[in-house]
């Protein structure tokens, strides 16, 4: 019972994976920046940056009811921490800081944590253009006592102190100290859309998670958020080449990013057609192979349940309030019928596309699924989520970094994409034809 480290995270514990996910982190960011999409920017570009404080390296102590949390960072920075509920979390926030960092150092394996551990585990990364931020998951209440920047032997530090608290008293803090409008700390509304080119539909590409939500972690430090961007990308440049339809993505950066702004996101650009891509975790290592997902109230099993409920959880992952669903429209019969419509050109996208990735993806044994996605629940935007497959299969998962594999699932994707577009301009044309008959048909009609 008495294994009280520092946990984690000296540079001494797994060197060269430490390295290695720096690395990849340098490179996510570098490859990230000079292609970011006017769709995914923010509509206030900052002043071009100095270079933004970096943290360095993380550790965590903890002894019964106190936690110490330490980032070296290259210069001070002013931080903003505040607690939030359901479940129990520390939110620091940062201007924006480049966590050089393992970033599983805050996610330490079971045996290494103690049983009256006061801190969970931490999760770092952007919130917004110029803002970072550290979520701190607790096991049980805690009060800030302490979250401040201070140069000690020419080192500066951020140091977060914790002490145990009680639930009356947490709730109290959090509604004394929490910042004025929360919501709006997540991204700037994105700009309005280029005007459409040709008539071309618009598909919108969403890959999940971004930033301090960093979605499903594999056994390797392998990151949903990454592979899900990676993938988004592929798709893209296919999409691309074929040049039948105008695409965008939601993020394309590691940047968080609310579920809501996500489906603004896609309505601004007018989508015609919206696919989230995920690649979760879930408890049992034998599921296994591609999920296609569609809306719905009530979930098709109980495994979708679950996805449903990690993927909506992201809003909160980054310590926002989750927003209360708009009902307003509800009971509208114009309302009510787009959104039937919607949902049956959803219902028609996932079937193609489970056909497509039949030919060259793994799929799951029941691969198409419903659950109450919030991200999917435009009622005017067909909308459907791809979980490209689990991080917690392990043959999933060697498919999911290989980039043959992922050059193959993205070409599927790309196909069934275009057939669906093709059948639907196929039908509205079939429509129109039929509109422009019936007049004359009646004209024609002997009396
Ligand atoms: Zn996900």
């Amino acid at each position: 019972m008495d294994d009280r480290r520092p946990t984690g995270a000296g540079p001494s514990r797994a060197h060269g994976r430490f390295a290695r996910a720096a690395l990849a982190f340098g490179l996510v960011l570098a490859v990230a920046q000079p292609v970011a999409q006017a769709v995914a920017q923010a509509a206030t570009e900052p002043a071009p940056p100095a270079e933004p404080v970096a943290a360095v390296a993380a550790r965590i102590e903890q002894q019964k009811d106190r936690a110490r949390l330490v980032f070296e960072t290259t210069a001070e920075v002013r931080p903003a921490a505040f607690p939030v509920a359901d479940p129990y979390r520390i939110v620091v926030d940062l201007p924006e800081t480049a966590f050089r960092l393992d970033p599983e150092i805050g996610r330490p394996p079971k045996e290494k944590r103690g049983a009256d551990d006061l801190v969970t585990s931490f999760r770092f990364g952007q919130l917004a253009p110029g803002r970072s931020r550290i979520v701190i998951d607790l096991a049980r209440p805690a009060k800030i006592m302490r979250a401040e920047s201070e140069t000690t032997l020419d080192k500066p530090r951020l140091v977060v102190e914790l002490a145990a608290s009680d639930a009356t008293s947490f709730a109290a803090e959090a509604a004394r100290l929490a910042p004025a409008a929360p919501r709006a700390a997540a991204a700037e509304p994105a700009p309005a859309p280029a005007p459409a080119q040709g008539g071309k539909p618009m598909l919108v590409i969403d890959p999940g998670h971004g930033g301090v939500d960093v979605g499903a972690a594999g056994p390797h430090g392998e990151q949903e958020k990454t592979i899900v961007l990676e993938f988004a990308r592929a798709l893209q440049a296919k999409i691309e080449t074929q040049g039948r339809l105008r695409v965008a993505l939601t993020r394309n950066e590691d940047a968080f990013m609310a579920l809501d702004e996500r489906v603004r996101v896609a309505r601004q650009a007018g989508a015609e057609l919206f696919l989230s891509i995920h690649a979760d975790t879930l408890g049992e290592a034998s599921v296994e192979g591609a999920t296609v997902y569609t809306v719905s109230a009530r979930a098709s099993d109980a495994e979708a349940a679950k996805i449903a409920e990690k993927e909506n959880f992201a809003d909160r992952a980054a310590g926002l309030e989750p927003k209360s669903e708009d009902a307003g429209e509800v009971g509208d019969i114009l309302y009510d019928l787009t959104r039937r419509e919607t949902r049956a050109y959803s219902r028609v996208f996932a079937r193609t596309l489970i056909a497509y990735w039949r030919t060259v993806g793994h799929l799951n044994k029941n691969p198409s699924r419903s659950a109450g996605f919030v991200v999917l629940k435009a009622f005017d935007i067909p909308s459907v989520l791809l979980e490209l497959g689990y991080l917690s299969s392990a043959r999933d998962l060697s498919r999911l970094v290989s980039p043959e594999w992922r050059e193959r699932a993205a070409e599927a994707t790309a196909q069934a994409i275009e057939r669906y577009f093709d059948e639907r301009q196929e039908q509205a044309r079939e429509q129109q034809a039929q509109a422009g008959a019936t007049p004359q048909a009646m004209a024609a009609r002997p009396q």
